[in-house]
């Protein structure tokens, strides 16, 4: 019985990364550092990062498109074979969109998406393919060529055509990209739901920090090839390990020691920093005096630009009239404090 409960409480680790490293052989100085990681069965993974910082290399690190030049992958225990050791690169419980689609372009959709499976069973290859295109919103565009699909419309149909073949890990690579704001809202969703229902693990690569903080279950944060964070949206949020993150994830204002000191009345150490997102600065009746000097108008609140003794602010405020020039009271509603 006690073994039972062991391996009950144990997480279910599907993919595992042990100090893997992958640097290029024109340029040692790209590619990823050290990188360990576990990712669970059915997990929403993000890796966030600005352009350059590694996230592409990780992801075919872990579908088997490159191999580490130190340390290992695992998938469920077993080391994936990188694309030396293999005929067919890539894992074969994984599917990878590639940011082409590698659609069959002249091809309808609804045969785009039937031909991932086999003729053994001819109804159920119809009604599986109904299904997944009616997931993905795409039933009305069944009989249209791929090559006349907008790139939201084509993108759909390149995770149907993944989804379909059941796969337990989907890789995604910047998927959002072609697809404009309102439809890059509804794909997200639909990507959350889709995932909880089929119970497919998902990591996606986005340097949009909103594609992780809405989707994802757990957040990987590269710099530079390293891994600076993991964690859920909201651990990442308020405890970031270091004002990169911060920066990263919400625009956080970032205050030296001396200036939070000198003007804000914290005690910070030389090596410490205040982070404070914009939503937490708060204009009052009597606070520290700031002076706008650039007003950003959105639709439900204003961001502000705010000058504290020659210290930019941005603050994320309550539609009103405020003027460039004008004097305001500001108050931080939350912060926290990280070293260097
Ligand atoms: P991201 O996807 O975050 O933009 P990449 O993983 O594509 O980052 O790249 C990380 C770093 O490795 C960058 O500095 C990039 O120039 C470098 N890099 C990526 N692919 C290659 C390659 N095939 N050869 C040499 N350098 C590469
Ligand atoms: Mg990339």
């Amino acid at each position: 019985m006690a073994w039972v409960f062991l391996s009950l409480a144990m997480p279910n680790t599907l993919i595992q990364l042990n100090q893997v490293s992958k640097s290029y052989p024109n340029n040692p100085n790209g590619g990823v550092r050290g990188i360990n990681l576990r990712i669970q069965q059915g997990e929403f993974v993000a890796i966030l990062g600005e352009s350059g910082s590694g996230k592409s290399t990780l992801l075919k690190l872990i579908y088997g498109l490159l191999s580490p030049t130190e340390g290992k992958v695992l998938f469920q225990g077993q080391e994936i074979l990188g694309p030396e050791e293999k005929l067919i690169p890539g894992h074969k419980h994984m599917k990878m969109i590639a940011q082409n689609f590698d659609l069959n372009t002249y091809a309808k959709v609804y045969d785009n998406i039937a031909s991932m499976l086999s003729n053994t069973d001819l109804e159920g290859k119809k009604l599986n393919t109904l299904a997944i295109m009616q997931a993905l919103r795409i039933d009305h565009l069944a009989e249209r060529r791929a090559v006349e699909l907008s790139g939201g419309e084509q993108q759909r149909v390149a995770i149907a055509r993944a989804l379909i073949t059941k796969p337990q890990v989907l890789l995604l690579d910047e998927p959002f990209s072609q697809v404009d704001v309102l439809m890059r809202k509804q794909l997200r969703a639909d990507l959350k739901r889709l995932s909880k229902e089929l119970g497919t693990t998902m990591i996606l690569v986005s340097h949009d920090p909103l594609d992780g903080l809405s989707l994802a279950d757990t957040l990987l944060v590269l710099k530079q090839g390293e891994l600076l964070q993991k964690g859920t949206p909201t651990e990442l949020i308020d405890k970031p390990a270091n004002a990169y993150v911060a920066k990263l994830l919400g625009a956080a204002n970032i205050l030296p020691a001396e200036i939070a000191n000198s003007y804000f009345g914290f005690q910070l150490a030389a090596t410490e920093q205040l982070v404070v997102y914009p939503y937490e600065c708060k204009l009052v009746e009597t606070g520290i005096k700031a002076s706008i000097t650039q007003i950003h108008y959105q639709l439900a609140h204003n961001e502000l630009e705010l000058n504290v003794e020659g210290h930019v602010l941005h603050a994320q405020v309550p539609l009103g009239a405020y003027a460039i020039g004008d004097y305001v009271q500001l108050q931080f509603s939350n912060f926290r404090i990280v070293s260097n």
